[in-house]
């Protein structure tokens, strides 16, 4: 979680490029913020609780004059938002932000206490700064004081640390949080991810775990913890940086929803292949053999991703007749999960960051699995450390609530899906279908933003409910889910998703005229069952929002509101049910008057568990 920037250079103003790159790091966290610069051989911090143009209020039209520094947009996970728990943190002269949670910090904290040090935050971070200024005051240098307090660090962090004597040196160390080192001209910015790199260079370094860079205004030098070289390739970043602003729209999930057919088409872009009715999957060409002898696939991811792996269990059992589960990544690394060298273990994470995910692959890894990813973030960390996998390509998401990012899981899902089928025994007419009915979804998806009014106006309808359900079957079961996390995210409406055939079992107890349903009933092969359940719903005075196509006549009559979506196979309906479903939930919460890109107590990429 949590945005990190650090920035050191020979001409250019650090404040203005700090407080850029929070602005686009905001997504990940936005209690407090904060940002510390050393000018002359003084260093001026600012904090403040809030977003960061709370922070920029309290730094005013002041000009700072600095060429070093470093800032820090928060989530909190050790001491409630304020402005003392706010990084940047210090301990005498050394200064630092933090990502991440540093597991043994109270132990830590106790001795040092012992020795005299006195904290100022509730905060773990704050040990590290005085771990540091405890060993630079034994006459250790910069570098190795930082050295010694990695060595008595548990868990999982990124650090940029500057010297208050040094202002001519930034340190920058990685383990299990992101950080991305942009390498410009006579300048470097390291970030927790590129957005807030991209406007300044498209060069960039990626650490790895374990590694730390010293930088200089125009040179650097990484190695491991214990101060061994290591070499580094540089990369470049491929993003176009008007993908990461707003381009007129209200918000980005807005924009974001907007997206999707263009995210679908290039998650399928050279990799459908008609004619024979095939998917290649050129991230997966150096495992394939591998691929053959597998017998079971388990996927594992949080959240919006878990119901996209949820739709592709569905779809890999029913058309390539592999045998699926899916998992949240927080359980499965905590149980004993029966893995074994024929299982395929798919990670599927926008961010690619996602600390539960990533700890679930290891533990994967660790047993011997093929694993794989389904990332949207390109060099992102499961990405690297996955044996093979597929990139969405969907470009940044800003927004917190996912939107592009899934369409675009489901639509590399369904091409794994016949990847799969086409090497068992899917036939190439098959094959041929599923793929022609993908290539047409983009266009059906823009069909649906025609009745965007519409949809507004069912939202400001139903934005006052207190609590709701999602209703779906079968394929529209993960979507139910899908559509109930999207509007708890940002309307905070409370929201039950469910599977339809198990509203009789319980939940039922909740209806009456003032608990509505969305209901997801297209016509497909649970029609009928699906159209009992809103029978039963509407004889207990409730109200139903059908999600449905415009030959489910029935459905049509008994609903109080009726979205359409356009017709294609059962199994991609899930990516035409949820675009209304996302449309929905924003303007329930721009109604009710909540800023949707930033929803409360949450944070875009989850790096800590
Ligand atoms: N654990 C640190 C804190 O609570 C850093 C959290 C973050 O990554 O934003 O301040």
């Amino acid at each position: 979680m949590c945005g990190i920037v650090g920035y050191i250079g020979k001409n250019k103003n650090a404040q203005q490029i700090l407080l850029d790159g929070l602005h686009r790091l905001e997504y990940r966290g936005y209690d407090s913020a904060g940002l510390c610069v050393i000018s002359g051989k003084k260093c001026k911090t600012f904090r403040a609780v809030g977003k960061v143009s709370a922070l920029e209020a309290k730094i005013g039209e002041k000009d700072l004059a600095a060429k070093i520094g470093i800032a820090h947009t928060r989530w909190a996970t050790h001491g409630k938002p304020s402005v003392v728990n706010a990084h940047p943190h210090n301990c005498g002269k050394i200064h630092l932000v933090h990502n991440g949670i540093i597991e043994n910090y109270a132990q830590l904290k106790e001795a040092l206490i012992a020795k005299g040090h006195i904290f100022s935050s509730e905060t773990d971070s704050e040990v590290v700064a005085h771990l540091i200024d405890e060993a630079n005051g034994s006459s250790r240098s910069f570098e190795e004081s930082v050295q010694d307090a990695l060595a008595q660090i548990r868990g999982a962090y990124a650090l940029v640390v500057m010297h208050e004597d040094e202002p001519e040196k930034l340190i920058a160390v990685r383990n299990s949080s992101p950080l991305v080192i942009g390498v410009g001209r006579d300048e470097f910015i390291v970030a927790s991810d590129a957005s807030a790199i991209i406007t300044h260079t498209d060069r960039v370094l990626y650490l790895d775990d374990g590694e730390m860079i010293v930088l200089t205004a125009d040179d650097h030098r990484i190695t491991n913890f214990q101060g061994k070289l290591r070499n580094k390739k540089e990369h470049v970043l491929d993003w176009n940086e008007s993908e990461a602003q707003k381009e007129g729209y209200a918000h980005f999930m807005l924009k974001e929803i907007f997206e999707q057919p263009h995210a679908v088409e290039d998650a399928m872009r050279g990799r459908v292949i008609i004619k024979e009715g095939l998917a290649r999957l050129g991230g997966l060409s150096a495992v394939e053999k591998k691929i053959r002898s597998i017998n079971r696939i388990v996927i594992v991811s949080c959240g919006t991703s878990y119901h996209a792996g949820l739709v592709g269990e569905y779809m890999l059992e029913e058309y390539a007749g592999i045998p699926t589960e899916v998992e949240y990544a927080s359980e499965f690394r905590y149980r004993k999960p029966l893995i074994d060298k024929r299982t395929a273990v798919i990670a599927i994470s926008q961010s690619g960051e996602t600390a539960d995910t990533r700890a679930a692959i290891r533990e994967a890894k660790n047993k011997g699995a093929l694993t794989l990813g389904i990332i949207n973030a390109v060099g992102s960390t499961i990405a690297r450390e996955t044996d093979a996998g597929v990139y969405n390509h969907a470009g940044p998401e800003i927004s917190v609530a996912s939107t592009k990012a899934f369409t675009s899981q489901l639509t590399i899902l369904t091409l794994f899906t016949v990847y799969m089928g086409r090497q068992r025994d899917m036939s190439m007419t098959m094959g041929r279908r599923i793929l022609t009915e993908l290539r047409a979804l983009p266009h059906k998806i823009e069909e649906i933003f025609t009745q965007e009014k519409h949809i507004k106006k069912i939202a400001k309808k139903y934005s006052s409910v207190q609590s709701m359900f999602y209703l779906g079957r079968k394929y529209n079961y993960p979507i139910a889910l899908e559509g109930a996390i999207k509007i708890k995210e940002i309307s905070y409406i409370h929201a039950e998703g469910y599977a339809s055939g198990e509203m009789k079992h319980g939940p039922i107890a909740l209806i009456d005229k003032n608990f509505p349903s969305i209901v997801i009933a297209p016509c497909d092969s649970v029609y009928e069952k699906t159209l009992s359940a809103i029978a039963e719903i509407r004889a207990r005075s409730g109200k139903v929002v059908v999600i449905t196509t415009s030959d489910a006549t029935e459905a049509i009559k008994i609903a109080d509101d009726v979205i359409i979506v356009p017709k294609t196979l059962e199994m991609l309906m899930p990516l035409l049910t949820v675009v209304p479903l996302q449309i929905l939930a924003y303007y329930a919460g721009v109604t009710r008057g909540y800023d949707v890109d930033k929803p409360r107590n949450l944070a875009k990429s989850v790096t800590v568990e």
